[in-house]
């Protein structure tokens, strides 16, 4: 704990208490009660999600929804009136396809990944009916920098330079990561709103550049929350195990898809108390807390992408959905 305190200083949002005596305790429940209540209200402010529509000649609709045009940030595209048969989405490397009068999603979930350059992008629109092109439109998003804070870290060599042996073991599980990545469900599997996997003290560390032992290293792609060790860990929403196995950097480590390119991760586990495969449900137990892998006392290491986007975890309690 000690450690970890001194790797992960800034930012605290969120302290959750130790167990003092009765009349204390009631009056710190009150305390925080009153300061929950008015941090939700902050929270629900400030995270008024930014909205634009797009009208098509055609009559369709969609709905741009995001927090901020940023690196590290998702953007839906909803389809609030469709009139064509078919939606092209294309943005970047992705293409996605909406039909109308399907059962499933008429959205479609977009990441802009925590090492994007800032400038302009365009998402293209295509508009199909009866087999023929009925229009295109190119829409500009302006996508902004970001700051994102520095880290120095001293942590044990080996994750630093990584023995011999382990090479072959990296590259393997580097090799898994990206083909868990590639594949998604098609129907969307997540229901309702996205939850905190758990209560604890949340550094908002997200797209921090880190130093590990003087060397600049990698970016921190999710966000950190302290937590004692065999703290059970919950699922941010329904979904598909997809992942839960021990890896080298992240400890045991559980993923979930969620659908349409959507995952979240929990690293650094104990314990891992589901099965790939496994079908889960929003606020299930996945695992328990731990200090596997790299890092220097028990916390969750709680992350989201898009497909190969690195997004913001804390984002998606904000969109919505
Ligand atoms: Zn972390």
């Amino acid at each position: 704990m000690e450690a970890w305190n001194k790797l992960h200083p800034g930012g605290l949002v969120n302290r959750a208490g130790h167990r003092p005596g009765r009349p204390v305790a009631v009056l710190i429940f009150l305390a925080g009660l009153i300061l929950a209540v008015s941090l939700s209200f902050l929270v629900n402010q400030a995270a008024a999600a930014e909205s634009r529509r797009v009208e098509a000649g055609t009559g369709d609709v969609f709905e741009l929804r995001y927090r901020q045009l940023q690196p590290g940030e998702p953007l839906l595209v909803i389809w609030t009136s469709s009139v064509s048969d078919y939606a092209g989405i294309f943005f970047g490397e992705s293409s996605h396809w909406l039909k109308k009068g399907n059962p499933g999603p008429q959205f479609l979930v977009l990441g802009l990944d925590v090492m994007l350059k800032p400038g302009e992008r365009v998402l293209e629109v295509e508009l199909w009916s009866g087999g023929r092109l009925a229009e295109k439109l190119a829409v500009n998003l302006e996508v902004a920098s970001r700051d994102f804070p520095r880290k120095k870290l001293t942590v044990d060599q080996k994750y630093v330079t990584p023995p011999r042996e382990v090479l072959a073991r990296i590259k393997r599980e580097s090799e898994l990561l990206a083909l868990v990545y590639s594949s998604s469900s098609s129907d969307w599997l997540a229901e309702g709103p996205f939850v905190m996997p758990c209560e604890g003290n949340l550094y908002p560390n997200f797209g921090q550049q880190r130093i590990y032992n003087n060397v600049p290293r990698s970016v921190h792609t999710g966000v950190d929350i302290a937590v004692p060790a065999g703290h059970p860990i919950a699922a941010t929403n329904s979904g598909r195990v997809v992942l839960a196995s021990a890896l080298y950097y992240s400890g045991k480590t559980v993923i979930i898809d969620h659908g349409l390119g959507l995952f979240s991760s929990y690293s650094h586990l104990s314990r891992l108390l589901v099965r790939r495969g496994e079908m889960v449900k929003t606020g299930q137990v996945v695992g328990l807390a731990g200090s596997t892998g790299l890092s220097t006392g028990p916390h969750l290491h709680w992350a989201v992408r898009v497909y190969e986007a690195r997004i913001d975890p804390l984002s998606l309690l904000e969109l919505g959905f």
